[in-house]
């Protein structure tokens, strides 16, 4: 079929939390910036959150992490029991407020609200029928577009309505909250690739990305919102209503969220995240252990694999320590997106310390999540033989990263992946391990209690359960035809 010119997605990748609450009758925006707390790890670019008095929209949002985005004074001016919340994920090069959410817009029916987690790979085609009708854009993200096209929508149908032709021409990954007025509503897209989940509190019901958001504020999870429904929350908190307005017959979760992104202590799709994390690692002994005198895992993203695999490899009666060998630096920021290679192996260095009488003579296994320029596993491997091991084995908890995620996790190109376009024994070789071993795609879908076909394995496998240019699909996927944003009668 013919496709518009973003073979990439547009704009910014996003990768983030979204929360959204109403309360019977307390004020929304303390509630909404402790569960932006709670989403942190999703997101530490920028912070923001809109809240509806009823009469009309309140909302902040600044660069940098909730705690410095926030205060007092903005959070005491975001008036009203219903409102929504964003935090978004750093990618490299875009520090820009025009990115920051949520995304608002007010227009002839009234005001919209809008927080993303995800990517949509249709955006262009989108945002280009909607210029050529006049509409004005300010960002180059994606987000925007779905605003302005749901706010074409309102024009025309009830929201219900609005929401499921916006639904029906967008191409992608979204877990989104929304405000329509002082209405809260929290959208999964038919596949399910982000997490989103609905929670009770004692007065009033909230949308999150993650259950741990719940949690913060005393609440009880009530259920994942299903791929392609509509959840609308009662503007006095007293309950929710669900619309099933798009399915579709397999879902695309995202494995990573398991592996790497989401927290251990949220459950999503019904699967506690460390519960998950300690299976793989047991798969990964069960896999590809090897004898060693310890097992250590990289903090933090590594340690519930590790002690999974040192448990299952005490349970076959293995002779192996588990042990903590490296210390991290809890005040260096993120390794990942600094700008430059020199810098990124420098930062390793600056965020892991070993201790050396774990390490001093003895043959060691590290475990880590994920390896995806290789950066992190170089440096270790080099610092554990600095600090004396004997050997050094890294096993990793998951399959070999070898394209990107067009799906909101923003990885790497692929020229940037270790595993791009190398085998696992050059990448042995390449950061200088003793053995290396990656968890295999079945037993990542066996950990996770899914098929294969049940979760997008893009990056591990190439195929993508989306329609993207210039990429393979693993099923019979179709981008919706964009024509016009006129909606048909029905
Ligand atoms: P590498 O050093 O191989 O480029 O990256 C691997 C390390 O980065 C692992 O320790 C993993 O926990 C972490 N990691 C994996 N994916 C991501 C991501 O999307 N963002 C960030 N910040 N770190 C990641
Ligand atoms: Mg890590």
């Amino acid at each position: 079929m013919a496709h518009g010119r973003d073979t990439l997605p547009d704009g910014p990748t996003e990768k983030c939390g979204v929360v959204g609450l109403s309360l019977a009758d307390r004020a929304a925006a303390r509630p909404l910036y402790y569960s932006l707390y709670a989403l942190q790890h999703r997101g530490q670019e920028s912070a923001g959150i809109v809240t509806h008095d009823g009469f009309q929209q309140h909302s902040h949002v600044d660069m940098g992490l909730v705690g410095d985005a926030f205060s007092e004074s903005d959070l005491a001016g975001l008036n009203g029991t219903t409102g929504i919340g964003h935090v978004r994920y750093p990618t490299a090069g875009s520090v820009d407020k025009s990115c920051a959410q949520p995304f608002t817009v007010s227009f002839k029916s009234g005001s919209l609200g809008l927080s993303h987690n995800g990517n949509l790979v249709n955006a262009g085609e989108i945002r280009d029928t909607l210029a050529a009708k006049g509409h004005a854009f300010t960002s180059d993200g994606d987000t925007e577009v779905i605003a302005h096209d749901l706010a074409r929508n309102l024009l025309e149908g009830d929201l219900v309505r609005a929401v499921k032709r916006t639904m029906e021409r967008i191409h992608g990954s979204y877990a989104l909250t929304i405000m329509h007025d002082d209405t809260v509503l929290g959208v999964r897209d038919p596949e399910g690739n982000r997490p989103l989940c609905i929670g009770e509190l004692d007065d009033g019901y909230v949308l999150a990305s993650e259950s741990a958001a719940i949690d913060t504020l005393g609440g009880t999870l009530v259920r994942d919102v299903r791929p392609g429904e509509l959840v609308l929350l009662e503007r006095d908190g007293s309950g929710f209503d669900s619309y099933q307005l798009v399915s579709h017959e397999r879902t695309a979760h995202c494995f990573f969220e398991h592996v790497y992104f989401a927290r251990p202590d949220s459950r999503i799709d019904g699967t506690l995240v460390y519960q998950a994390r300690r299976e793989l690692g047991r798969r990964l002994w069960d896999e590809s252990g090897v004898d060693s005198d310890v097992v250590m895992p990289v903090p933090d993203s590594g340690r519930a694999f590790a002690s999974g695999y040192a448990e299952a490899a005490q349970d076959d009666g293995a002779d192996v320590e588990f042990a903590e060998g490296l210390m991290k630096n809890r005040y260096v920021g993120r390794t990942f997106i600094m700008p430059t290679q020199d810098e990124r192996e420098r930062a390793v260095r600056l965020k892991l310390n070993p201790i050396r009488s774990t390490i001093e003579g003895r043959s060691v296994t590290i475990i880590d999540d994920s390896i995806v320029r290789g950066t992190t596993s170089r440096q270790l491997v080099s610092l554990l033989r600095d600090a004396g091991a004997d050997e050094v084995h890294v096993r990793i908890g998951a399959p070999p990263i070898v394209a990107p995620c067009y799906m909101g996790i923003d990885m790497a190109t692929r020229e940037e992946l270790i595993a791009g376009d190398q085998s696992v024994d050059d990448i042995c070789e390449e950061i200088g391990a003793d053995s290396l071993s990656y968890l295999s795609i079945d037993a990542v879908a066996a950990a996770l209690s899914s098929s294969r076909i049940d979760l997008c394995l893009g990056c591990v496998t190439g195929q993508y359960p989306y329609d993207i240019d210039g990429e393979e699909t693993d099923r019979a996927v179709e981008r919706p035809a964009v024509t016009d944003s006129a909606p048909a009668d029905d």
